[in-house]
């Protein structure tokens, strides 16, 4: 295709070297006449404009713009000179402006009396950055006005710490040599330090502008403290990065407080095993993983036998105690990734994953050995107290938790009957449950 009427100049030679790449040009580049009619485009082009014209043709630059940048009509029709930048980088938000929003940067080069180029970048993600930038400014003017406990510095565009100032030593101990010149690694704690880390945090403030992370540092005199590192792109040129600035904060305080909460909401205050609710969460997930993988699950229902008459006669305290230590004999027969949890008042359950119900039946056999003989200081005196423990185990007839803790409080309800302090359960109970992906009723290994 040959160019339409213009005169040959140094911008037009430019023109032709330009057309040979543009069609594998990483913008997307649109000819046309001033009046917007599309001679020619690249497939990015088209590939940019075609979601604003909704299936019609791009036939008109102008026209396919009208709807979310009309102006550009405007500026080509009141561009008086022959040639030369009508527009560089006008921004055209094709999607409205907030996170994950669609814009293009558009520039017009009018190239001749009647020829004009356009240049399309999709620039959404440098949008999406800038914003967050903003955003960082507001959440550093906060942090000046309202947190003490902050380091204050800048790295260079390789991530190495090249500011100091006194705030540094203040939090972290160092002196401007000890710091200068390393990377954001120099203030974690020696356990911390994981090979790709502080890289990591650089590329991914590159990418989105700034970023967070918290871990344990240390300060010089080998202190730890959880710190929360903020990195934000500080300056840029030409598109490059050539600086970025860091706020460190001791927000130990923080953690530790969500780390009680954490604790409080999933431990059961008087004995420290799980509480209820935590329970809840993990069985579900152990039922769903059982059934997944085709493996046993067993779950074994405890509950003290004449507790009312411990209470009555040796006093709620005494009480306490006792409970205690159920909890306690109970936590030293598990494993790792079993789970004792205390459902209510004297009731607990155990959580056993990969354990048939014979192995599940040995372990409250184990238990219940275990409580009897045990000899409970409190300060009444020693206390002795049996326990009575149902089983089940994950049928696949009804691979429910509700199912499995029905089968397990029936069971428990049997040994009450039974003249309490004994274990039953586990009749008629398959060792396994079927894996989903296998046969029906069949067992897997996997
Ligand atoms: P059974 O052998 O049939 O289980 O009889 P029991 O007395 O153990 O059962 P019951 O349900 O009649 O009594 C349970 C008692 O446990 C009543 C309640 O006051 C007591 N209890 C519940 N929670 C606690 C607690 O946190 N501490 C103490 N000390 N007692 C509690
Ligand atoms: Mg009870
Ligand atoms: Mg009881």
């Amino acid at each position: 295709m040959s160019p339409p009427n213009t005169d040959t100049n140094d911008l037009e030679s430019e023109y032709e070297a330009l057309l040979s790449f543009m069609y594998l040009s990483p913008v997307g580049i649109v000819r046309s006449d001033k009046s917007g009619l599309v001679d020619m485009m690249n497939p990015l082009a088209a590939q940019l404009l075609m979601p604003l014209v909704k299936g019609a043709g791009i036939e008109n630059i102008f026209d396919s713009l009208a709807s979310v940048a009309p102006e550009l009509r405007n500026l080509v029709a009141s561009f008086q000179a022959e040639r030369g930048p009508v527009c560089e980088n006008h921004r055209v938000f094709v999607t409205p402006a907030r996170d994950g929003a669609v814009v293009l940067a558009c520039s017009i080069i009018k190239v001749g009396t009647n020829l004009l180029m356009t240049v399309l970048t999709d620039i959404s993600r440098q949008v999406a950055a800038e914003r967050r930038a903003r955003q960082t400014e507001t959440w550093l003017a906060g942090i000046y006005t309202s947190v003490n406990d902050f380091a204050f510095f800048t790295l260079d565009a390789q991530g190495c710490i090249e500011s100091w100032n006194p705030s540094v030593e203040q939090l972290t101990g160092f002196a401007e040599t000890d710091v200068v010149g390393h990377t954001l690694s120099r203030f974690y704690a020696s356990d911390e330090i994981v090979l790709e880390r502080a890289p990591e945090h650089i590329a991914l403030t590159r990418d989105e502008g700034w970023h967070v992370e918290e871990c344990w540092c240390e300060t010089s005199t080998g202190r730890r403290y959880w710190g929360q590192i903020l990195v934000a792109v500080l300056r840029e040129e030409e598109g490059k990065i050539t600086g970025y600035s860091v706020v460190l904060r001791d927000v130990t305080q923080r953690k530790v407080t969500s780390d009680n909460l954490a604790r409080l909401l999933t431990t059961d205050h008087l004995t420290g095993v799980s509480s209820r609710a935590h329970f809840f969460e993990i069985a579900e997930a152990e039922v769903a993983r059982a059934k997944k993988h085709g493996r046993p699950l067993s779950v074994v229902m405890l509950d003290a036998d004449y507790f009312k008459r411990i209470n009555d006669t040796a006093g709620h305290q005494a009480g306490d105690a006792v409970l205690k230590r159920i909890a306690g004999e109970a936590k030293g027969l598990l494993r790792a990734s079993d789970t004792v949890a205390r459902l209510g008042g004297e009731e607990f359950v155990l959580m056993l994953p990969s354990t048939t119900t014979s192995e599940a039946m040995a372990v409250a056999e184990r238990l219940r050995a275990a409580v009897e003989r045990a000899r409970i200081d409190t300060a009444v005196g020693q206390l002795k107290a049996t326990v009575s423990l149902g089983v089940a185990s994950l049928s696949h007839t009804d691979p429910t938790l509700e199912g499995l803790l029905a089968d397990a409080d029936r069971a428990l309800y049997d040994a009450k009957r039974a003249g309490r302090n004994c274990v039953r359960g586990g009749v008629a109970e398959p060792t396994d449950v079927a894996c989903s992906a296998c046969e029906e009723g069949k067992a897997c290994e996997d």
